[in-house]
């Protein structure tokens, strides 16, 4: 089990996940950490449950409204049962990414094709949704362009429909190790940015910097003039003077090199090329998996278009009984039930989403 509560395995996930109440009873404790409050009359209490097998709907005691747990989820108004979606989230979330509907179909037993590409179709668009928040506001970040292939069919090799993408990454420094352990490599990648652009132009290029670093950030760069702009744009820019070594270009662009590469793997493994016209929800997918491999639980809730940042319940929570265990009412918990109150419902926005997400991958 990762330390975070996500199961690791598939034994794990079907020790958590046995059947459509355990789910149901994930999803309660997500969107109502601290036990049910109807959006309606907004009262805290429990809620009446319909004892019909794993019933995704809710009834609040005081105004008697059905509240549902997947309003506002990407299982909403399905069919198919929670165990089900939460089977295909967890596939879409950690198998080899980009798998096929038939693959998706068998793996899951459906009876019908339909089924399953709806169901992989609605997964995957929680993995491609852009981040708009800026990287690099506390570490330092390599930017670096590269050339995708596009689609070669019948047309031999060669660089024909090769398109521009740019990318950015945080180079983070891990503490050292305690006494007695093993240091890992010093630096790692932190979070990733990649857009597909027209060409490498200075408009271009200095645009992404601009929509995906945060001003003032450290930026390293090669010694493409394109980029000379960023330190005129409030950017600590670390051009590689002695530019065309390409030793010296991997030493000084080290992380950016490796995304580089795990990208083009990727495109080419699972998607044999992919045409330009896709490309950039490739992208995406691409940079949503990066930025979360060390949080499989972030990345499984969001495949659901459950909010992203939530704890995960523990297996002892799930199972003592109806009730998600009640945590102390620190400070954050009061806010979080006073916003709950606000707005109405248990959705969070997208931009706590990604603050919640920062949170998390920065600790
Ligand atoms: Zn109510």
């Amino acid at each position: 089990m990762d330390p975070r509560g996500f199961p690791t395995t598939l034994p794990e996930f079907q020790r958590v996940f046995p059947d459509d109440a355990a789910c149901a009873r994930y999803l309660e404790h997500l969107r109502w950490p601290n036990g049910f409050t109807c959006p309606k009359c907004v009262k805290l209490g429990e809620p009446y449950r319909f004892a019909k097998r794993a019933s995704v709907v809710l009834r609040c005691r005081a105004c008697h409204a059905n509240v549902s747990l997947t309003a506002t989820t990407v299982m909403k108004s399905s069919r198919t049962p929670l165990s089900v979606w939460f089977w295909g989230a967890y596939l879409v979330t950690t198998q080899t990414p980009g798998q096929s509907a038939l693959q998706f179909q068998r793996q899951l037993g459906l009876s019908r094709y339909e089924t399953a590409f709806q169901l992989l179709h609605k997964l995957r668009a929680g993995l491609v949704r852009p981040e708009r928040d800026a990287i690099g506001d506390q570490h330092p970040v390599e930017v670096d362009e590269t050339l995708v292939g596009g689609r070669t069919e019948g047309e031999g090799r060669g660089n024909h429909h090769k398109t521009t993408v740019v990318g950015a990454i945080e180079v983070r420094t891990r503490p050292p190790a305690a006494e007695g352990k093993k240091q890992k490599r010093i630096i790692y990648a932190g979070r990733l940015r990649l857009r597909l652009v027209p060409d490498r132009g200075a408009k271009e290029l200095t645009k992404f910097v601009q929509q995906n670093v945060a001003k003032g950030a450290v930026v390293r760069t090669d010694g493409w003039k394109a980029y000379d702009d960023l330190q005129m744009l409030g950017y600590t820019h670390e051009p590689l003077v002695l530019d065309g070594d390409p030793e010296r270009t991997e030493a000084h662009l080290p992380m950016i090199h490796i995304a580089f590469s795990n990208l083009k793997t990727w495109l080419l493994g699972t998607h044999h090329g992919v045409s330009a016209h896709h490309l950039q929800a490739y992208l995406n997918e691409f940079v949503f998996r990066f930025n979360r491999r060390f949080y499989p639980m972030t990345a499984f809730n969001s495949a659901l278009g459950l909010a992203a940042h939530a704890s995960a319940p523990t297996y002892k929570n799930l199972y003592s009984g109806n009730s998600p265990a009640k945590p102390p009412a620190t400070p954050e918990r009061i806010e979080a039930v006073l916003r709950l109150r606000d707005r109405g419902n248990g959705r969070t926005s997208r931009r706590e989403a990604l603050e919640g997400d920062r949170n998390v991958t920065t600790t």
